[in-house]
């Protein structure tokens, strides 16, 4: 029997599901089963062409529509996923493996909150005038117009949704790929939105691996790539973005710091912990995996921290009661496998998890190390899994230092009941998405992105509707031109 999961084609091109069985066959692996829930295709090149000619043609009246007409288009589409929540969770889930829990709260809501915020901003778009004596300019903030979008695996609707509401607010036509992980929950994305009224061919889905998001980002007609990914794939697509003079907008990975200072309410500084390490099972790009305490609370953290971990609960994450699933897939388990034994050899000290959860699936236990130091590989590298490294420090001064010591800047954050303190440290951390007395909140009204290798450019907000627009200037003279000759 077919599974729920299995979508009705691969593709969503000009407004319907699109099959050409000819590309490579993609499984769909549930991660809490290893069980093969659903088959799609890679796009072929007659795919790929298909999805940017139809989108490249339909973006030419979408941007001659009024932004409060796109708007009302996105909002609907709002509505409609908060309708479908259950049943979009329960798909988002199988998708990545992340506990219903999670998923009835994250995902599509988030998806939702993107599409209802850009949906409002759309008819509010507008330029500016500029005086110049006798003379004036205005300004039009217009479309880019082609759009791409690439996801990572670990937020498939919420990804989708972040990259296609800004885009198509502004009057952009959107294809996008998804990870090859998680094929099934963006082409919900493109029927909700076309259920809402969406004209055809303005937001298409194609899947494929890194050759058909590469023949996305080369071609000529595309005017924009938002990618969400690693590092290593970042750098890829913005060079080969650049030598088409893409726009781009680039949300990578992280090293983040979580400083926790002696004067922190523990409980609430192990939650950020939590909250900032062990959700989605540790698979989030903005994680505070460098958890850096100040010494004099460092064994109260440990001990606290350690308890509440021990109320995780690893099972099926289809049940409600479920608060931590699996890694999204086998590879991504030994790949987390991997630096959880170089966490051991390099010295540091085990405080709970460590190991693969005996079940089936593709669980690893939350795992906390403490006494980690700076050049130990699991203080340096990104793993995107749940492991947790607790570094001591004794001066605010040295560990401003030590957490700006990375390549990376995508988060930070501060425990601490000196607001004072508060502001001061986090005016000098180098990150783009910082956090007080929290971990880990990504409302669609506050801007979210990285500096240094983390990334370019800024996803929600107002923020993300100038990497989705260009703004043209018009000098109008009043009297006559003067000239040279
Ligand atoms: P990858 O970088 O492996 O892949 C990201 C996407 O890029 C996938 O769809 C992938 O395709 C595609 N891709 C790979 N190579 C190319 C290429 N040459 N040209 C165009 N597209 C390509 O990331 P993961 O999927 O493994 O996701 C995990 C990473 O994402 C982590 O580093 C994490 O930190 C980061 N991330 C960042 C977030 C942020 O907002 N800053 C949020 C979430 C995750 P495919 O996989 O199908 O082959």
């Amino acid at each position: 029997m077919t599974h729920p999961a299995q979508p009705k084609a691969s593709h969503f091109i000009n407004g319907a599901y699109v099959e050409d069985t000819a590309g490579t066959p993609i499984p769909v692996i549930y991660a809490a089963t290893g069980e093969q829930i659903a088959t799609v295709y890679a796009a072929t090149p007659a795919i790929v062409e298909q999805a940017l000619s139809t989108a490249k043609e339909a973006q030419k009246a979408w941007a001659k529509m009024t932004g409060t007409e796109r708007g009302r288009i996105l909002r609907r589409a709002a509505d409609i996923m908060r309708e479908r929540n259950h049943e979009l969770s329960v798909l988002e889930t199988y998708d990545t493996g992340k506990p219903l829990q999670e998923t009835l709260v994250a995902d599509a809501s988030s998806g939702a909150d993107a599409l209802e915020y850009f949906g409002g901003l759309a008819g509010s778009l507008t330029g500016e005038h500029i005086p110049m004596g006798k003379d004036w300019v205005y300004t039009v903030r217009e479309a880019l117009g082609l759009c791409v979008g690439i996801g990572a695996w670990n937020y498939p609707t919420q990804i989708a949704c972040w990259k296609g509401a800004p885009a198509l607010a502004c009057g952009n036509s959107m294809v996008f790929k998804p990870s090859e992980t998680t094929p099934l929950c963006a082409l919900k994305v493109a029927e909700i939105l076309h259920e809402a009224g969406l004209p055809a061919g303005l937001y298409n889905v194609i899947q494929g691996m890194g050759e058909v998001g590469a023949a996305l980002v080369t071609d000529p007609r595309v005017d924009k790539v938002s990618l969400t990914g690693s590092v290593p794939t970042g750098k890829k697509v913005y060079a080969a973005a650049a030598a088409g003079m893409k726009h781009v907008t680039m949300e990578l990975g992280g090293k983040s710091p979580l400083i926790i200072f002696d004067d922190a309410d523990v409980e609430n500084a192990v939650g950020g912990a939590i909250n900032g390490n062990f959700y989605s099972s540790g698979q989030v790009c903005s994680n505070g995996t460098r958890v850096f305490v100040q010494k004099g609370i460092k064994e109260k953290f440990l001990a606290r921290l350690a308890e509440r971990t021990g109320a995780a609960v690893l099972g099926d994450p289809q049940d409600e009661a479920t608060s931590f699933g699996p890694m999204v897939t086998q590879n991504q388990m030994n790949i987390v496998l991997g630096y959880i034994e170089k966490g051991k050899e390099e010295g540091a000290r085990l405080i709970c998890g460590g190991k693969r959860a005996d079940m089936p699936g593709f669980f690893v236990e939350p795992t906390v190390f403490a006494d980690v130091t700076d050049d130990m590989t699991i203080a340096r590298e990104e793993i995107f899994g749940p492991v947790m490294s607790v570094l001591d420090f004794d001066t605010e001064e040295e560990v401003i230092a030590r957490a700006n010591d990375t390549e990376f800047g995508l988060s930070a954050g501060v425990f601490t009941n000196d607001f004072s303190r508060a502001h001061r440290v986090i005016g000098q951390l180098e990150a783009g998405s910082c956090f007080i007395n929290s971990y880990n909140d990504a409302p669609v009204e506050a801007p979210f992105g990285g500096v240094k290798a983390s990334g370019v450019g800024r996803e929600n907000s107002k923020e993300a509707i100038k990497h989705f627009s260009q703004v043209k200037s018009v000098y109008v003279r009043m009297g006559d031109v003067e000239a040279a000759f």
